[in-house]
């Protein structure tokens, strides 16, 4: 066991985890389960959380001071954004076509139709409460938002992100514009905090096979150890998941072929615990300490690229997540007999490419997102009823592709700036 890769010991975790939610739920071990099985998992969530901010706010503020010059960041920038566009309309094309060809919703019967709806009507009305908050901002609330008033109350939620990127972003920049002499110790400081914040993520990861058991264990359980009603939305799924490979075994390899010299399986290899723990915890903010310390000490991505390109991707970057929004907002429509006209296609590919930049990187978001992109379409929100039973187990699948997709624009991009080191074989799996 000792000598068995990261990504091998997490497999075995998951794959525990479910046998072991199949068993208390046969055995009925549901109380057991949640008082004494359900809490390593989160407190494993709360470990990775725990670092998101310092290390979001260290590894920015050590990459930018550490370059020579601004403009380097903003050729970064520039490229990372229009990558992450690409990457998003990409993704929210294939979920269109695949939706129009499949036509999962027609053959969806009425009866099953009003079953969920009920089933999952105060489930849905909540998601729709959060979007229409959403909703009710102008235009330009996203860059407003993006601005702290305080970087005290910033740095005090995950959920403020961009702008403890923003923060980081204008204080490595000043570090630049000052003589070196006068920020010495700052940026030792703060270099040494990154230093002590990835050594927390080696050994956080030490403890990452057993708390994907709990968190795996538990949802099991949740379920009921039962499958019926994916089986209910089984092509609605199986459409998304399709997907949702065709991002992971199509896309990204292609983006790696045509701009690295890295080949996929090496890419696959190095990423896989990030990708694993992305599916355990649904959640692209929980998974980035260890996306970040996977590309740099496995992919070789430089830490001045994945120090920007990553933080940002784990917000603004959702390849999954709009695909997704793609698949169930057409599918939704479909189950409601409507016929979607070209025009209100392509009105998805923006809402859904604009809706995964806004969605929050935690488990669920996408669907608050998704009530956006169907009443830009004129589509009644509370079809989210409808797919709610299966949202859980794709949000996690959608969180795989989301991080992947992040981890492929850093290599992307670090190669294109000559960024992109030759990674020790034996460095990918350890
Ligand atoms: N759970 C996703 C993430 O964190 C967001 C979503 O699609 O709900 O990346």
């Amino acid at each position: 066991m000792k000598n068995l890769a990261l990504h091998w010991k997490i497999i075995i975790g998951m794959v525990l985890g479910v046998v072991y939610g199949l068993l208390a739920s046969h055995f009925g071990l549901i109380e057991f389960t949640n008082d004494w099985i359900k809490p390593w998992g989160k407190i494993f969530i709360s470990l990775l959380k725990l670092i998101a901010v310092p290390l979001v706010l260290a590894s920015l503020i050590k990459g930018i001071s550490s370059l020579s010059d601004v403009s380097k960041l903003s050729r970064i920038g520039t490229k990372t954004i229009c990558i992450y566009l690409i990457s998003t309309v990409i993704a929210v094309s294939f979920g269109l076509i695949l939706v129009n060809v499949v036509k999962p919703g027609s053959t969806f019967s009425p009866e099953k139709r009003l079953e969920l709806k009920e089933q999952y009507a105060s489930d849905a009305n909540a998601k729709i409460l959060s979007a229409n908050k959403v909703e009710k901002s102008g235009p330009l609330q996203f860059v407003v938002d993006m601005v702290p008033e305080n970087i005290i109350s910033a740095t005090s939620s995950n959920k403020n992100m961009l702008q403890v990127i923003f923060f980081a972003i204008l204080f490595g920049v000043s570090m630049v514009m000052l003589p070196k002499e006068n920020t010495k110790y700052v940026k030792g400081f703060f270099d040494g905090i990154n230093d002590v914040i990835l050594k927390i993520v080696d050994i956080i990861m030490l403890s990452a096979p057993y708390g994907v058991f709990a968190l795996l264990g538990g949802l099991v359980v949740d379920f009921g150890g039962s499958l019926d009603l994916f089986q209910a939305l089984g092509v609605y799924s199986l459409t998304v998941i399709v997907g949702l490979l065709m991002m992971i075994l199509l896309v990204y390899p292609l983006f790696l072929k045509i701009f690295t010299k890295l080949k996929y399986i090496d890419f696959f290899k190095g990423i896989a615990p990030a990708q694993m723990l992305a599916f355990s915890t649904s959640s692209s903010a929980a998974t980035l300490p260890v996306t970040m310390e996977r590309c740099e000490e496995h992919l070789g991505v430089s830490k001045d690229v994945s120090s920007f390109v990553l933080p940002l991707g784990a917000t603004i970057n959702m390849d999954g997540t709009s695909l997704y929004q793609a698949v169930a907002a057409v599918f939704i429509a479909q189950a409601f007999g409507y016929d979607l006209d070209l025009s209100q296609q392509l009105t998805i590919v923006l809402t859904a490419t604009l809706a995964s930049i806004g969605a929050a990187a935690v488990p669920g978001a996408g669907m608050v997102m998704l009530v956006i992109v169907l009443s830009s379409i004129g589509i009644d929100p509370e079809g989210i009823a409808l797919i709610f039973a299966v949202d859980r187990i794709l949000d996690m699948l959608r969180t795989v592709v989301n991080v992947t997709g992040d981890a492929t624009v850093a290599a992307v991009v670090a190669a294109s700036e000559g960024e992109l080191k030759e990674v020790n074989p034996k460095d990918l799996m350890s």
